[in-house]
């Protein structure tokens, strides 16, 4: 960050080569105020255009990311270091999203229930709710501000965006392409960009009144501070933050399926998803076969390391300088809590690479599969490995972190599967469980989100756009006599 002769200016910069790609000016509070300002009097003009109508500009916003989606998952590539097929994937969860969301415009539902007074009539209504803060981490710099903006525009609403100080250049780009294309249709000021400190911008933002929901994903420290101060002003928080995601292995698995499910599960998006699969619980019969197994396929990854947007590349870097830190500091205390390195463990060093790279790395937890380290989200590609011999003390130790996003049970009995999905709730304690799949790659259906730290936060599919609107319920008396609930008498 610098300050050039009066505003600051941070540096977007390629994790692949550890250069700048631009310099991106701050807004200060002072723009965060007139945005905000300007936000609400946007906000009244939308929600007055009907539902469908509001379809028709995210169904042209979707087209427009269709139009755009090579150029665009080629940016997300060189600012976060995405992968080419994972790039464009984030694009295509845009194009996704606003097709759901347009189909959603013509279906927003309401509820008529049976009122206990003759001649009454008891229904709900869902309204526009007002102006949407929303704030994105750097690993999904496109796709969760769309899982937010889409299902808010239909529902009436503003979006005013707050992206990660490490994908500047992304979010100008996806919130310009929904901006031109609103306002080309003669809705200027629906999409909002706001970029800036947290200091500066992000505590304005969370702390204003005007904005009845916070939306942030991110780590679980920025979900505390976030959802400590919407709470204080009574506003509504979504929160989407960090997981500690493990998949259980059982004696019945299909291990061919599982293998290919765990590596990508672990170091797809080199380990930089919240849904990454960072502890593999395994029954010890199969372990040291599958261990073996893993550890070869973790070897035969190390060639390919490299350039994200080279064919060929599985893993790319991590985002920034601080990261490798991270994943050096996570390794160095296995070591020390006793754990073994099977594969990786160290930066990757090669002539051709020049940014963030380190090694997928596999580490065997101690015999005690006492790991204090793997209780933590490290934001890199390490996977724990842990035994068990019963399959109820596999699911405790999946549920013993502070965390509750995503699992997953690789089994070939129903009996194991229903016992980890188990309806009575004591099976896996986490918002996404899978069977036979791995612990990431969603799709925008479902609702997305997890609990306990995780924040409880609901996105994307399924109901989640209840979250964008406010309910309200309404008796209407069509008797023409006065008649009070429960049969009270005030004459
Ligand atoms: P981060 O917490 O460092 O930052 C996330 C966002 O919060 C950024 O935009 C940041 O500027 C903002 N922020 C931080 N402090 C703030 C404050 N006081 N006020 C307002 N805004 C503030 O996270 P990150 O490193 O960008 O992303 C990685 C984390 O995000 C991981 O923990 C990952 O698991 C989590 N994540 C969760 C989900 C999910 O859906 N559950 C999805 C993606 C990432």
């Amino acid at each position: 960050m610098t300050a050039q002769s009066g505003p600051l200016w941070i540096a977007s910069e390629n994790p692949t080569t550890a250069g700048t790609l631009a310099w991106v000016k701050l807004d200060t509070a002072a723009d965060y105020e007139r945005q905000a300002t300007e936000a609400v009097e946007s906000f009244k003009r939308w929600r007055s255009i009907p539902a469908p109508a509001r379809g028709l500009v995210v169904r042209a916003i979707g087209d427009a990311f269709r139009t755009h989606k090579h150029d665009l998952g080629e940016l997300v590539s060189l600012e976060v270091g995405k992968i080419r097929s994972e790039g464009q994937g984030e694009i295509q969860e845009i194009v996704d999203i606003a097709d759901f969301a347009v189909g959603l415009s013509r279906q927003l539902p309401g509820l008529t229930l049976p009122s206990e007074r003759a001649g009454h009539r008891l229904i709900e209504q869902w309204l526009p709710l007002g102006v949407v803060g929303v704030i994105s981490a750097f690993n999904f710099p496109a796709a969760v501000w769309a899982w937010n903006a889409c299902l808010a525009a239909v529902a009436g609403d503003v979006t005013l965006w707050k992206p990660s100080l490490l994908a500047p250049l992304t979010a100008i780009a996806c919130n310009r392409i929904a901006d031109e294309v609103a306002t080309s249709m003669g809705h200027p000021g629906v999409f909002r960009l706001i970029i800036g400190t947290d200091t500066e911008v992000g505590e304005s933002m969370i702390a204003d009144k005007r904005l009845p929901l916070i939306s942030a994903t991110g780590s679980c420290r920025m979900g505390k501070r976030v959802g400590a101060v919407v709470a204080q002003r009574l506003g509504r928080s979504l929160l989407e933050l960090g997981g500690n995601n493990a998949c259980i292995v059982h004696k019945d698995a299909d291990l061919d399926l599982t293998l290919p499910a765990i590596v990508f599960g672990a170091v797809g998006t080199a380990g930089q998803r919240c849904t990454t699969t960072r502890r593999l619980i395994i029954h010890e019969s199969i372990a040291d076969t599958f261990v073996q197994r893993l550890t070869k396929a973790y070897q035969s990854l190390e060639s390919r390391i490299g350039d994200p947007l080279k064919d060929g590349t599985l893993i790319g870097p991590l985002v920034n300088a601080k990261a490798v830190e991270q994943f050096e500091h996570a390794v160095a205390q296995a070591k020390a809590q006793g754990a073994q390195i099977l594969a990786g463990g160290s930066r990757a060093e090669r002539s051709d690479i020049r940014g963030h790279f380190v090694r997928p790395t596999l580490i065997k937890a101690p015999a005690s599969n006492t790991l204090p380290i793997a209780l933590e989200e490290t934001f890199a590609p390490i996977l724990y490995v842990f035994t068990y011999r019963e399959l109820d003390e596999a699911i405790a130790m999946q549920n013993s972190v502070d965390q509750g996003l995503s699992s997953s049970v690789f089994t070939e009995s129903v009996r194991v599967s229903e016992r980890f999905l188990h309806p009575d709730g004591s099976g896996s304690d986490c918002g996404i469980a899978n069977v036979n799949c791995g612990t990431s790659g969603a799709e925008i259906g479902g609702a997305f989100g997890g609990e306990k730290e995780t924040g409880g936060g609901r996105e994307s599919g399924s109901d989640s756009w209840k979250a964008y609107m406010r309910r309200q319920t309404c008796t209407i008396n069509f008797s023409g006599k006065l008649e009070l609930a429960q049969g009270i008498r005030f004459e």
